[in-house]
């Protein structure tokens, strides 16, 4: 098996990373960073975002783990305990490959057009001002929003900065695109719906700027800044990022104990 490893950089982690090498050298494992099968990513769900977006271009052949430093993740799901038990059943058994869904997002700029994937969400915000834009859903008027920003979550990223604003938790299973606000103005010029919208697959939402302004967006924790916007379509992407599991943990089973603190494990 061929395996890489990205670690949170701290000495607890790396200190994790260097014995999971080790470990894997023993089962007779290759290391390989250029082209694993295995991506294990140690540390939080933020060393799991980077470690998504490192191998974003082999999502076809590659699966993640993650290994948690810190507090239980919701992409990282194996202590650092249990790192021989990991390596363990990676020897010996097969994996059960789980799909996420992911969120595509086309930037239209004055330097033309670009594709991004997010594994948690796309956030769109105003830097020097309110964020002013129109909200199109599949080809038709639905909103004109004013405030702080928008966010757009996969289900997975739902359970991140879109539960912050108070956006519904949805179960990975469901490919879908959650639209959430964050302070918008309502008004008699601008009117939004005020509750998050979810979107099914082959639904798409465009995000046309009203006016120059500075944007500052966000595909998960890579932040660009830009003032040639000109608009923004987001929708399910076709691709799916795979994890790979080696025991059941149920998605509401996370959900309760990141959130409610009750382990009955
Ligand atoms: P960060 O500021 O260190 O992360 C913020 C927190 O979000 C961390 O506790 C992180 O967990 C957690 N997180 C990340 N993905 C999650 C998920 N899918 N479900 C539940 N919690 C999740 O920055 P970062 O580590 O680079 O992560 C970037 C993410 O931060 C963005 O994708 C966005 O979702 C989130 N964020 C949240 C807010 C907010 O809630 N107000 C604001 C900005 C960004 P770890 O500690 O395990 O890394
Ligand atoms: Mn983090």
């Amino acid at each position: 098996m061929r395996y890489a490893v990205l670690d949170r950089g701290d000495s607890l982690s790396q200190g994790l990373a260097e014995k999971l090498h080790r470990l894997a050298a023993d089962k007779g494992f290759t290391h390989d960073q250029d082209e694993p099968e295995i991506v294990i990513s140690i540390g939080g769900d933020g060393t799991l975002l980077h470690a998504f977006h490192t191998f974003l271009h082999k999502l076809d052949h590659v699966s993640f783990i993650g290994v948690h430093t810190g507090h239980l993740g919701f992409y990282a799901d194996w202590q650092a305990n249990e790192l021989e038990d990991l390596v363990d059943r990676m020897a010996t058994a097969e994996p059960f490959l789980v799909r996420y869904p992911l969120a595509k997002i086309e930037l239209d700029t004055s330097d033309g057009k670009t594709d991004y994937l997010a594994l948690n969400e796309f956030t769109l915000k105003g830097v020097n001002a309110t964020l002013v834009a129109q909200l199109n859903v599949n080809d038709e008027l639905f909103e004109m929003f004013r405030g702080d920003g928008i966010v757009i979550s996969t289900p997975t990223g739902s359970t991140a900065y879109n539960k912050s604003v108070g956006g519904a938790v949805l179960h990975p299973s469901i490919p879908s695109l959650q639209i959430a606000e964050i302070a918008s103005i309502n008004n008699r010029v601008y009117r939004t719906l005020g509750s998050s919208i979810v979107l099914p697959e082959h639904h798409h939402v465009d995000i046309i700027s009203k006016k120059e302004q500075r944007l500052l967006l966000a595909i998960d924790h890579i932040n660009i800044e830009r003032e040639d916007i000109h608009a923004i379509r987001c929708s399910v992407s076709d691709l799916r990022v795979r994890f790979a599991r080696y025991r059941p943990f149920p998605f509401w089973n996370r959900v309760r104990e990141a959130f409610l603190g009750y382990d009955v494990r």
